[in-house]
């Protein structure tokens, strides 16, 4: 029996970027021949719309589950709790189905491995975590960025 490899949505080839639009990755055949893809996107199982206004993190993932902090969106509205949300429904469904690692794309304010955008909407990556990897991370699940690809095939 193939493992399980819990995959953010885009990565898998759905279209659930903010823009509509999916970033399929070059090596999806090669991780369905080893694995067994479980595609989710935190944000629209959050109930966030798709497409939406892009969301930054306006503080560290620690600090906005902990509730010293928030997610806006460009247009300065608060959508942390469907940030939580959908982090909270990505952690039901590796409890659920025993997923051990994940596939997460890096820079989003929900998947981000090892670094998110700084919360200014100008295009600057700083050092972080997203929500739900950070939610993640705290359940013990074994996280790998896309530019991480070669240690899991
Ligand atoms: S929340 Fe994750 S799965 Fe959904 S579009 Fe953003 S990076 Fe992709």
């Amino acid at each position: 029996m193939k493992e399980k490899l819990l995959i953010s949505g885009c990565l898998a080839g759905l279209s659930c970027r903010y823009d509509g639009g999916s970033l399929p990755h070059p090596s999806l055949d090669d991780l369905k021949m080893q694995y067994d893809l479980i595609p989710v996107c935190p944000e629209q199982a959050g109930g966030l719309s798709t497409p939406r206004i892009p969301n930054e993190l306006q503080a560290s993932a620690t600090e906005i589950l902990s509730g010293r902090g928030k997610v806006k969106n460009q247009a300065g509205e608060d959508c942390t709790q469907q940030f939580i949300r959908g982090a909270t429904e990505t952690v039901y469904i590796v409890r659920l189905l025993e997923i051990k690692i994940a596939l997460l794309k890096d820079g989003s304010p929900s998947c981000g491995k090892n670094r998110v955008y700084d919360g200014s909407f100008s295009g600057k990556s700083i050092t972080g975590r997203g929500i739900t990897a950070e939610m993640l991370h705290k359940e013990g699940v074994d996280i790998y960025s896309e530019d991480e690809m070669d240690q899991l095939l």
